[in-house]
């Protein structure tokens, strides 16, 4: 089974992810996660070209990420399933997923929407600045997350709302009620 969480940025998919990914004994691969391991590392050339767009909230490019996240996929762990989170995020990425999955036999199960209104969005991301200090929780970098998120990434919602396996699940109560909700929808 495959499961991708989508959301804008702060929206709780990493939250969410984890609990779904522990319940059901499947991996998460979380593209966001793998980019800051890169850079810390300074793995080339995905650590090195990352950086510029990262600290500013712009996407990092296809040209660096298709490879990552094919490699992802293909890893013996995600053959039978995963819960993806942070990609697909553009139309290309989502085209690479959609095939790669294909020729195995296999497709994106359920989308889990999370839907947080976007003051709450700012709230949350302003206070993980505070604990965590990641460069692109900075004003600039969290307006551009959210621009980027309308432009590039919410056009995908009706690509997958057309196979109808896109869930919206409120996103705006406690972690607790948010994973019975995703519980209840998922049916596991
Ligand atoms: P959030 O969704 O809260 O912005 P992530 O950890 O998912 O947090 O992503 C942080 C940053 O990592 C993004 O702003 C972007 O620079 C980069 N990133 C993560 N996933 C991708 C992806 N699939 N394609 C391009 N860039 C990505």
């Amino acid at each position: 089974m495959f499961i991708l969480i989508l959301g804008a940025p702060g929206s709780g998919k990493g939250t969410q992810g984890r609990i779904l990914a522990e319940r059901l004994g499947l991996p998460k691969i979380t593209t966001g996660d793998l980019i800051r391991t890169a850079m810390k590392e300074g793995t080339a050339p995905l650590g090195i070209e990352a950086k510029k767009y990262y600290d500013e909230g712009k996407l990092v490019p296809d040209s660096v990420v298709l490879g990552m996240i094919k490699d992802e996929l293909d890893r013996p762990e995600a053959k039978t399933g995963a819960i993806l989170d942070g990609f697909p995020r553009t139309a290309a990425q989502a085209a690479l997923v959609d095939k790669t999955l294909a020729q195995r036999g296999q497709r994106l199960n359920h989308i889990l929407l999370l839907d947080v209104t976007e003051d709450e969005l700012v709230r949350r991301m302003r206070a993980r600045s505070q604990v965590e200090g990641r460069p692109d929780d900075s004003p600039e970098a969290i307006a551009t997350r959210l621009q980027i998120y309308q432009r590039d990434t919410a056009p995908l919602i009706a690509h997958y709302t057309q196979r109808g396996i896109v869930h919206r699940v409120p996103g705006g109560g406690t972690v607790e009620q948010i994973a019975e909700d995703i519980k209840r929808i998922i049916g596991r």
